[in-house]
């Protein structure tokens, strides 16, 4: 059936190509898309191009974003809702500030006696309700490995919990899904790794700790985990990663096995490989 919709969406695509080396410069960078099929790498493309049509990119002062940056943000922004139905997951917001380098802001700390502390520390991300997502640049850059990090992917993950109010650590979950599933899943997860932390303050934790911080962090961190290591989050969270692929769709550790299984030394990064000189 002729929409008005998928006429435009056409039209954008059309009037905005991607070019094949365009791609695959990005592609390259980003080993947590390595293992997608070729649909799958056809859908992200036009969704990174229907992002930037979306979104507004805002850098300041000491920043300048090529067509290559663009794309860098806007597929990683994209990954998580490949398997998700064409709605407009990231709506209620139109900007993304893109700060230089880490920036100063007011943060706010319950700690475990219920005092909070107030202070100006450093971020490198904040996603504000009904506002723009920030982003300091050398965190985007430094995202897309298979390490656990991605910047993009965890402030984006605030915005996918504040489609329904506030940050709590609750998106919309699908109709297949169950709230108290999720609820039982993640408050276990999130009270056994506050537990480890309350009895050894600087454990090594299995995920970073920031996830301890409240229910908003726990989703963002583990969903940071669930696309860039997939394996650390399903060792130490099996239950977590498993309500999360109902989420997303998708299953980043079985991706990550079978890159594995072809090569066991993935993801160390081969000589040849650009990336070993990108820094
Ligand atoms: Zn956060």
């Amino acid at each position: 059936m002729w929409s008005l919709r998928a006429w435009r969406r056409q039209h954008t695509l059309a009037r905005h190509p991607v070019s094949s080396a365009q791609w695959d410069a990005v592609v390259r960078q980003l080993p947590i898309l390595d293992g997608l099929d070729a649909a799958e790498q056809q859908r992200l493309r036009e969704r990174a191009v229907l992002f930037l049509q979306h979104k507004h990119l805002s850098p300041l002062p000491g920043l300048e974003l090529d067509a290559h940056a663009c794309l860098l943000l806007a597929v990683q922004a994209e990954l998580p809702l490949l398997h998700l139905a064409e709605l407009n997951w990231y709506q209620g917001f139109h900007e993304i500030v893109l700060y230089p380098d880490d920036f100063v802001s007011p943060q706010r700390h319950r700690d475990a006696s219920g005092v909070v502390h107030e202070w100006d520390g450093e971020h490198s991300g904040e996603a504000w309700l009904q506002g723009p997502v920030i982003l300091a640049w050398p965190g985007v850059q430094a995202s897309g490995q298979w390490d656990g990090y991605n910047l993009v992917i965890h402030e984006l993950a605030h915005k996918l919990d504040m489609l329904n109010g506030d940050a709590n650590g609750l998106p919309p979950l699908h109709n297949s899904m169950h709230v108290e599933d999720w609820a039982k899943t993640m408050q276990s997860a999130f009270d056994q790794l506050n537990a480890e932390l309350d009895a050894t303050p600087k454990a090594d934790t299995a995920i970073d700790p920031y996830a301890a911080e409240n229910p908003a962090e726990f989703f963002a961190v583990t969903s940071e985990y669930f696309f860039s290591a997939p394996d650390l989050l399903a060792e130490a969270f099996p239950a977590v990663y498993a309500q999360l692929t109902l989420f997303y769709r998708q299953d980043p550790l079985a991706r990550l096995q079978q890159l594995q299984a072809r090569n066991p030394t993935y993801p160390t990064k081969a000589k040849d490989s650009p990336l070993a000189t990108n820094g």
